[in-house]
């Protein structure tokens, strides 16, 4: 569904009458091209506190990768990389202040600011942990300024053994594909598994699962995949079969048509991997649904029949593949979330609850995945224009895009690239995340 607001505010009448009248603008974000993925061909200012550990191999590993390191007097700069890990008392906070003071200004629209510090319990001195837990707050807040410029702010804390981990997510954040991930935290620890270096066809030779492949952001996971190298087993529906059949031939897939709710669906689900490929290298727990009603009259059915598909369904998957060896030594799990399942919304417990769920499953897994080589995150999709939010009445569906710092809902693709970063092999050190792909939606902030 297309955004007549953002269409109109950037016409060149619309323009002038927004600025006039003084009314929020948005701005197109920047979104990968699909012809040369994971490009990163732009200028970056890195800088770095006193006893800061990571900005001299950002600084290498930015250069292999194409990317321009200015120097401060250079015009242009459009994306900012601080490394504020040696930050450790009230004072020396001040060189945060002075590089961002001088040159927030030259963030371009869409450019990027990413800031780097020390997940705080990894830190023995409590000084220095406690002033690095303030760099959530600073870029929580340079997310909310630079916001209607379509540019995001992002941090990555390093946790022990992280900076063997660390150009995935630092490549990620400078690219496009992170173009509606704003405000959030990730985390990078130790690698679980080897992190293979083919940077722009990352899934080459690996196949995934994607439930709910047929259509909205399960269809753009799969296209993304497919994008990046992998073969994409899809399933959906049996009611959806014809729509899944024509996704799938389109990106040289294959379909499965299936409920995920049927009792034998988790096993056949294993089978069929196996029988296709002796390792999965990545399930994407997409499938999902609303059926809102306010509690007092929602029916058992209506909080069953959800539950069923959005967790029930979720954890018997889990279970059948992680009894198998298939997903051993690399393998990646993928929970879809939502705000609501943060925020809480009115009518959606159910929801809500199931989605609240996916976030106990990532926290809970992550430890014994890990000790297996595999990595388990999740996404939090804000609002983001599929057929689910086309159903959302027309003022409503209004306040849920301009409700974000970026003034806009997200596309499917939006948060297909994020979990495409936490499925790629480089990504061997994020393990336990769940990012909100929202645009730093104001919903349970
Ligand atoms: P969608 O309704 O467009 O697509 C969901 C797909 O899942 C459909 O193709 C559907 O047939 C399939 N599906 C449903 N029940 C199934 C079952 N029992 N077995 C197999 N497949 C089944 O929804 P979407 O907007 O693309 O949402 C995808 C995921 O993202 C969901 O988990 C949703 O909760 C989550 N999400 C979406 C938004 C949003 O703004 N669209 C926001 C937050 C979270």
């Amino acid at each position: 569904m297309s955004d007549k607001y953002l269409e109109i505010a950037n016409s060149p009448l619309g323009k002038k009458i927004f600025n006039a009248v003084g009314l929020p603008d948005p701005v197109p974000l920047r979104r990968e091209d699909p012809q040369q993925a994971h490009n990163l061909s732009s200028q970056v200012l890195l800088g770095a506190s006193q006893g800061a550990s990571f900005a001299k191999p950002i600084g290498a590993f930015l250069k292999s990768a194409g990317v321009t390191l200015c120097d401060l007097s250079m015009e242009g700069k459009g994306q900012l990389i601080f490394d504020a890990s040696g930050i450790a008392s009230a004072q020396q906070s001040e060189a945060l202040y002075s590089f961002f003071n001088q040159h927030l200004k030259s963030v371009s629209d869409s450019g990027r600011v990413l800031v780097i510090g020390h997940k705080p319990s990894a830190l023995d001195d409590t000084e220095h942990a406690t002033v690095q837990r303030g760099l959530v707050g600073f870029v929580k807040s340079v997310a909310k300024e630079i916001g209607r410029k379509g540019a995001t702010a992002n941090l990555v804390l390093v946790d022990r053994g992280g900076d063997q981990g660390l150009e995935a997510p630092v490549r990620f954040l400078l690219s496009a594909g992170s173009a509606f991930m704003n405000a959030q935290v990730l985390t990078v620890a130790a690698p679980v598994a080897a992190i293979e270096a083919d940077w722009t066809k990352p899934l080459s030779g690996k196949t995934v699962l994607v439930t709910g492949a047929a259509r909205g952001i399960g269809l753009a996971i799969s296209q993304t995949m497919a994008r990046d190298g992998a073969t994409v087993i899809g399933v959906d529906v049996p009611q959806s079969q014809d729509q899944l059949a024509t996704a799938m031939d389109a990106i040289g897939g294959l379909s499965l048509p299936l409920d995920i709710t049927d009792t034998d669906a988790a096993d056949k689900l294993r089978d069929f991997c196996s029988a296709h490929s002796s390792a999965l290298h990545a399930v994407v727990h997409n499938a999902g649904v609303t059926r809102d009603k306010m509690l007092s009259r929602m029916t058992a059915h209506q909080w069953d029949l959800l539950m069923q598909i959005n967790l029930g369904a979720v954890q018997r998957i889990n279970s059948a593949l992680l009894d198998t060896t298939l997903l051993d030594n690399g393998g990646k799990i993928i929970g879809v979330a939502s705000i609501s399942g943060i925020a809480g919304n009115i009518g959606q417990t159910n929801y809500a609850f199931s989605k609240a769920a996916i976030i106990g499953m990532v926290e809970a897994l992550a430890a014994p995945c890990a000790a297996r080589g595999i990595t388990i995150n999740g996404v939090a999709p804000g609002f983001i224009e599929t057929q689910m939010t086309a159903a959302i009445p027309f003022i409503t569906r209004q306040m849920g895009r301009r409700l974000s710092s970026l003034g806009q809902g997200g596309l499917p693709v939006d948060v297909a690239e994020v979990i495409g970063f936490f499925v790629s092999p480089q990504a061997a050190g994020i393990n336990g995340n769940m990012v909100r792909v929202c645009g730093q939606s104001l919903l349970g902030a």
